[in-house]
């Protein structure tokens, strides 16, 4: 039986020797399990893998993690579990299961997954939690005390924002961009857009090493985890091609709804199908979707919890909606600018990012 020495050497790699400030509490390691903290904290709770074998939770919130990926009507838990320990050791655990199974795809869906929830977290940190998360990843970072808030070292500014979907954004550009003595003016949100990319890159990297031999246990759950990824992987392909935007590749009605939403304003049936479908389409999850509502007049919870649930197909049919096509929109007076050059070319807003960046 390999004990917990060994899983730290598997999980956490090289990264000891990176020295960063002290991220102290144990939310700060169920939100950033990548960092050298964690492994010191699993470490000291001695768990090891015969742990991990008798603890259906780590292992079912691992598989959980891992689900959420590509099963695209799964309810993941957006918010931690109350139940730290739990939540902090099923990070690497689901790092070996994706591992375990050898798809590249599933690699890079997982690592994506994890960024992005990453993301999600640093938007409301204060900017010293960004600096020592940047800081662990080498960067050359600094607050500005103005606004923008931080300057960025071109190198690390520049091996993010080439990379992934901000290649084809213009505003990334460095010629697009205040440069100064070789540093890079960034915004708050700018900043953890770039982080995503770097602890993308990161986890990736992780989930790629080998694996070893591991209990009779955790290999079942790793083949359940391959067997559920290769029953969904011809349709998640197929749903990559249509989906996936980012926010400022959103069509120009999603925008506006988007942008009435956030500001509490009334929408109408269709309005609100339009946006929560899109959104849904975007992989964006259910507890973030009825947050957005929260400001709405008439907003009641559990009523719109229902009703994304339902469109998201995790009630009633089990089908998610579709996002109606761009004539049923004009007929029912959604769209917003049927005049933009790239509307002009579609037939249904969930492509008009694809079309964008060509
Ligand atoms: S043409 Fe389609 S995508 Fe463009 S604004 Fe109208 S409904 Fe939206």
């Amino acid at each position: 039986m390999i004990v917990a020495r060994g899983i730290d050497k598997r999980f956490f790699g090289e990264i000891e020797k990176w020295v960063v400030a002290v991220l102290p509490t144990k939310l700060d390691m169920v939100k950033y399990p990548f960092l050298p903290q964690t492994k010191k904290y699993i470490a000291e709770l001695g768990i090891g893998f015969e742990n991990i074998v008798e603890n259906q939770s780590i292992r079912e919130r691992a598989k959980e993690r891992v689900f959420a990926t590509f099963d695209l009507v799964a309810h993941y838990r957006e918010e931690p579990s109350k139940q730290f320990d739990i939540e902090i050791v099923s990070f690497p655990v689901a790092v070996l299961y994706v591992s375990g199974t050898g798809e590249k795809s599933l690699a890079e869906r997982f690592a994506l997954f994890e960024a992005k929830q990453a993301q999600k977290y640093l938007e409301n940190e204060k900017e010293d939690v960004i600096l020592n998360i940047a800081k662990f990843f080498k960067w050359d970072i600094s607050r500005t005390g103005h606004v923008p808030s931080f300057a960025v070292h071109f190198v690390n500014y520049l091996s993010n924002a080439t990379r992934g979907r901000l290649v084809h954004d213009a505003r990334w550009k460095l010629v697009n961009r205040l440069v100064e003595k070789g540093q890079v003016y960034v915004t708050k949100e700018e900043v953890c857009r770039l982080l995503q990319e770097e602890i993308r890159r990161h986890i990736e990297e992780r989930v790629k090493q080998e694996l070893g031999r591991i209990p009779r246990e955790m290999q079942n759950d790793v083949d359940e985890v391959k067997a559920a990824f290769l029953r969904n992987k011809p349709h998640l392909e197929e749903f990559d091609q249509i989906v996936r935007a980012e926010e400022s590749d959103y069509p120009p009605c999603v925008k506006g709804l988007f942008e009435r939403a956030t500001k509490g304003q009334h929408l109408s049936h269709v309005e609100r199908f339009t946006l929560v479908t899109y959104l849904i389409h975007q992989g964006v999850g259910v507890d973030a979707i009825v947050k957005l509502f929260s400001n709405v007049p008439d907003f009641k919870e559990d009523k719109t919890r229902y009703q994304v649930e339902h469109l998201a197909g995790m009630k009633g049919s089990r089908t998610a909606y579709t996002t109606y096509s761009c004539s049923t929109l004009q007929t029912h007076g959604v769209c917003a600018n049927p005049d933009d050059p790239i509307c002009r070319r579609i037939k249904n807003p969930l492509t008009y990012h694809l079309k964008k960046r060509k």
